[in-house]
């Protein structure tokens, strides 16, 4: 079988060339199924700076077994053995379906009955229990999955069994609930699992059978606890997803204008947008404050949309982007023959919102002058152009915009005290990315789904590399930078490939204080960093049939030429040392010679 040298890993490149990787595990594991266990280890990775951890996209908890077995306990003794096991079951069906979409998202293209296995790795690297697959056979086709597992070392049957000692009754409910989340979640079709003999029962290990929902015959009992009558009444697999997919629906209800669609789940989003929902059906003048990027037009949109003006009007007038001659006359609108180049009376930006929304973006930067003027019509209700003698009634509702401090510019004399007042009515702040974090890949998404569609593209998705670099990033220019860096990787990776580090960020962007990833030991290291940019050079080289040492060469002698012969700056380039170079160099001169295989960290 001959494996398309295209795909070869940053780590064999690193290997066949001798060139330093400080990523030091991936090689230990060998070509097994993918995901293999290296492959979701090191979608692992902790965040301990900002208090988070996550798996690939999913923000993680690591708590304490004792915790859990303590909430099951009380759960059982106010609720009763009954509802206590439906709740944690179903708990359990959330999570294995949450792991199952991930498993589905990352690894698009792994076979089947792999991303199946992939879930007893999960569940075992999520410290829950250790999966031993006995025998499982499925046909898509017909509706077949019969599955036969050992449970060893269930963490849930060490606290049933601290809590209560051996019984008659399996205990481990929640690992039941992950199963059936799992398999019924890829499968698309009801699988049930059952535990058949469980440790807090006095077995050594748990047994468990899962079972296409057809072939059990009476699953009443099992839907019981999932609180469901079929396969379309489960439990939501989803609940991150959900809540964002609420407000991205009724967005779309509206123009239909994915652009300003505004997506996040965070709690700092979700108290904005509570805001924003109080006050869209009022008359109140409304002031969006935040930094640059973080979305004030598309929240003045939504705002828009989901009053009582919908079917009118909204104009956006970025009160920045107009030069200060000409704001008046773009707000108020000209008659003809006001000034020169006034050639035909024309109606401005209040005028056409008559009815609508007129949002004003950047309204720091308006002059004392056009601030006044801007007061008066807020107050009067009326305008005049500009030129003309006769005042225009105008029902416009003003949503403004600022990034800027409006109190400390009032105290600095910049900024209208009354106007200020007048806007001030009902401020909204927006939170800048890094503080809404948990929407990171939310985000992503939502712009790889909407750049692929605009530039006619389709990337598979993200790296875990890539993933993990947005994570860590402190996106300065906030969502408009998260998505001017989606659009650059949807432009840059290869159709059906995934986006990866090198696609969307230059190389001074990204932060040399890594996060802590799980090592091929189980301990955490610091993860991985971004390649030199000769091993990434090399990378996009593989494939040409010419062995890699030979294609370094050659690339080494490319930058020192293009350098004019200077090896210092051809070494910058290459993300070397000078005397790394030179040492490179040279060993291209000598015959090749067998270099020790260390990797390791
Ligand atoms: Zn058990």
């Amino acid at each position: 079988m001959t494996r398309p040298t295209e795909r070869i890993s940053l780590a064999e490149v690193a290997r066949q060339t001798g060139t330093m990787l400080r990523r030091a595990d991936s090689a230990h594991f060998k070509e097994q199924e993918r995901p293999t266990l290296a492959d979701l280890t090191e979608s692992l990775f902790f965040s301990p700076g900002d208090g988070r951890i996550w798996l690939n996209d999913q923000r993680m908890l690591l708590w304490h077994s004792s915790a859990m077995g303590h909430l099951r306990r009380e759960l059982i003794d106010t609720l009763g053995l009954e509802r206590a096991r439906g709740l944690l079951t179903r708990a359990g069906y959330v999570s294995g379906a949450r792991d199952a979409q991930l498993v589905r998202e990352r690894w698009p293209d792994s076979d089947i009955g792999n991303v199946f296995m992939a879930g007893t790795k999960l569940h075992a690297l999520e410290g829950v229990v250790k999966v031993v697959p006995l025998r499982f056979e499925f046909d898509l086709d017909r509706g077949i999955y019969d599955g036969e597992f050992l449970w060893e070392h269930s963490s849930e049957d060490d606290e049933h069994i601290a809590a209560y000692g051996l019984g008659t009754e399996a205990a481990c409910w929640g690992q039941v609930g992950y199963a059936t989340g799992y398999v019924t979640t890829l499968f698309g079709q009801m699988v049930i699992f059952r535990e058949v003999e469980c440790r807090s029962m006095g077995a050594n290990v748990c047994r468990v059978i899962g079972r296409h929902a057809a072939a059990w015959g009476d699953i009443a009992e099992d839907l019981r606890y999932l609180q469901a009558r079929d396969f379309r009444s489960l439990p939501a697999a989803a609940p991150a997803a959900a809540a964002v997919a609420a407000p991205a629906r009724r967005a779309r209800k509206g123009e239909g204008q994915d652009r300003h669609e505004i997506v996040g789940a965070s709690s700092a989003f979700n108290s904005a947008c509570h805001q924003l929902d109080r006050v869209a059906r009022t008359a109140a003048t409304v002031l969006f404050t935040g930094e640059s990027g973080v979305g004030k037009e598309a929240f003045a949109r939504r705002l828009h949309r989901i009053g009582m003006r919908a079917d009118k009007p909204f104009v956006a007038v970025n009160c920045a982007a107009i030069p200060e001659t000409l704001i008046e006359s773009e707000l108020f609108g000209v008659e003809r023959g006001a000034f020169t180049g006034a050639s035909q009376s024309r109606a401005g930006r209040f005028e056409r919102a008559d009815g609508g929304t007129l949002f004003l973006d950047e309204i720091g930067t308006l002059s004392l002058v056009s601030q006044g003027k801007l007061l008066r019509a807020l107050q009067e209700g009326e305008i005049e152009r500009v030129g003309g003698t006769r005042t225009i009634k105008v029902d416009v509702r003003v949503v403004a915009a600022t990034n800027v401090d409006l109190q400390a510019e009032v105290r600095a004399g910049r900024f209208r005290e009354d106007l200020f007042y007048r806007l001030n009515v009902f401020p909204i702040h927006l939170p800048p990315l890094r503080e809404r974090r948990d929407d990171v890949p939310l985000l992503m998404n939502h712009f790889l789904q909407l750049e692929s569609r605009r530039h006619g593209r389709s990337p598979t998705g993200f790296t875990t590399r890539a993933v993990r670099a947005m994570l860590h990033y402190a996106f300065p220019g906030n969502i408009r930078e998260l998505q001017n860096l989606i659009e650059r990787g949807v432009i840059s990776a290869e159709d059906g490939a995934a986006i990866d580090v090198v696609h969307m960020f230059r190389r001074e962007q990204l932060s040399h204080e890594s996060l802590l990833a799980i090592g091929a030991q189980g301990t955490l290291r610091p993860g991985e960093q971004a390649p030199a940019p000769l091993l990434e050079l090399l990378q996009q080289h593989v494939g040409s049939g010419t062995p890699l040492p030979e294609i370094e060469q050659r690339l080494l002698r490319e930058a020192v030429a293009a350098a004019g012969g200077n090896l210092s700056a051809a070494a910058r380039r290459l993300g070397l040392s000078r005397a790394q170079l030179a040492y490179r160099l040279e060993r291209g001169d000598t015959p090749p010679r067998r270099r020790g295989r260390r990797i390791g960290p």
